[in-house]
């Protein structure tokens, strides 16, 4: 059993794709344990994506991730790190497999309508980036 933190992206909440995400989610076999809507600020976006200051989609990125609300989410299921990194599909929605997330809600490669840990080390990081272990409900 795994634990990875998902964000639904600003393109997500302002279409009204929500519940469309989340019943992907769940038909994955993930379970959400954890879930709340914030507006992250400037800081808290590039707190967040501070492994990516050094690339040139940096500052888009930041200004896109606040650009309106998001969903922060906790996942539990076996594997799934990697499983829900299946359910994505790939960064740039033209290369996704049919029948992801991002195959079938992204809108760009920069609104691409989901994030997702890339390990267990760094979901174990992004959890508590977001999280205290009262709000998580296994
Ligand atoms: P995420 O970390 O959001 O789950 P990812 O792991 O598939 O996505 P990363 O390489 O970590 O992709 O990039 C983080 C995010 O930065 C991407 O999801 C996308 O929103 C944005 N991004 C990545 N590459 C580009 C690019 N070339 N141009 C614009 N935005 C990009
Ligand atoms: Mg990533």
């Amino acid at each position: 059993m795994q634990r990875t933190l998902s964000i639904l992206k600003p393109d997500v909440t302002r279409r009204n794709l929500t519940g469309a995400v989340n019943a992907r989610i769940e038909d994955a076999g993930l379970r959400i344990i954890a879930q709340k809507r914030l507006h992250l600020s400037l800081e808290e976006a590039q707190r967040f994506y501070a492994v990516h200051q050094e690339r040139a989609f940096f500052n888009d990125l930041c200004s896109f991730m606040i650009s309106g609300p998001v969903v922060v989410q906790v996942l539990e299921g076996e594997n799934a790190v990697d499983r829900y990194r299946t359910v994505m599909g790939a960064t740039n929605p033209a290369n996704a497999d049919e029948g992801t997330i991002r195959k079938d809600f992204a809108e760009s490669i920069e609104a691409n309508s989901v994030h997702g840990s890339d390990s267990l080390e760094n979901a174990m990081k992004e959890v508590s980036f977001f999280f205290s272990e009262m709000e998580i409900v296994g």
